[in-house]
């Protein structure tokens, strides 16, 4: 599922393949409930003729500035979006919601197998923001460790809950919460209100190790350092640490991974 370090490298990816060149069509494939409060038809008519110019993230939301002062194209993943830039009319990826075609024959898809991700546009993303309450990004410069104190300051219900609470901050999820807890040596149920200081500003550190660590393997799991928990999270997936089986537990609404050895509710 996409979060934060994924969506960091599909907006460089667009970067790399997909501005300034002008959208000659938009073809909309069965995107039924993904359109945010619009028809196919404004769809069209919004990139229609134009280019996406630059792009920018903000947690786990992208970013796409449509040219002619047109807005900003927002994608969201859900559980299973992507993106993919090919050229000619073969190729084109299953489950494309959205696709652009670009005048020089090349194409740019949005897929979602799920389609649990959403298409919408805004007029400036601090706009869109603050109408859907996101918290600050989870790597914004802003977010620096007296900041993050301050957020995780009060707060009742567990470190995975505060971490993964878009309205807090924006761009983690299940999965890393899970890499980030690990890190940490906390279970998916430890308490924020156990925590002291000294481990808040951990907290912050790891965080954010954890998430630039992830964008530079490219989220490519086995390119993650070998202490990672992330590619054993699954059935019969055993700790990194010391090898015993991880133990998956109800936490948030999701199942966490943890391992029952070294990972302490405080
Ligand atoms: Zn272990």
């Amino acid at each position: 599922m996409p979060e934060l370090p994924d969506v960091q490298v599909f907006k460089e990816y667009l970067d790399a393949t997909s501005l300034h060149q002008r959208i000659e069509h938009v073809r909309l494939g069965d995107p039924r409930r993904m359109l945010e409060g619009m028809s196919a038809k404004t769809v069209r008519s919004r990139l229609e003729a134009r280019a996406l110019e630059s792009t920018r993230r903000h947690g786990k939301h992208l970013f796409a500035e449509i040219g002619g002062d047109a807005g900003w194209l927002v994608l969201h993943f859900g559980m299973t979006g992507g993106v993919q830039y090919y050229e000619g009319n073969e190729g084109e990826p299953d489950f494309t919601r959205l696709r652009l075609d670009f005048h020089n024959g090349r194409h740019l898809a949005f897929t979602d197998t799920r389609k649990l991700g959403s298409i919408a546009f805004a007029e400036s993303v601090e706009e869109y923001v603050d109408a859907k309450g996101l918290g600050i990004d989870a790597l914004d410069p802003a977010l620096d460790k007296d900041a993050f104190r301050e957020l995780m300051t009060g707060r009742a219900g567990s470190v995975k809950g505060a971490l993964m609470n878009q309205s807090v901050i924006a761009g983690i999820g299940n999965e890393y919460s899970d890499e980030i807890l690990f890190q940490m040596g906390l279970h998916p149920k430890a308490k924020l209100a156990d925590l002291r200081e000294p481990r808040i500003d951990e907290l912050w550190r790891t965080m954010r190790r954890v998430l630039r660590t992830a964008i530079r393997a490219r989220v490519d799991t086995a390119r993650l350092p070998r202490s990672y928990v992330l590619p054993h999270r699954h059935g019969d997936g055993k700790c990194p640490k010391c090898g015993r089986r991880l133990e998956r537990v109800s936490a948030v609404g999701r199942s966490a991974y943890y391992c029952p050895r070294h990972q302490k509710k405080r």
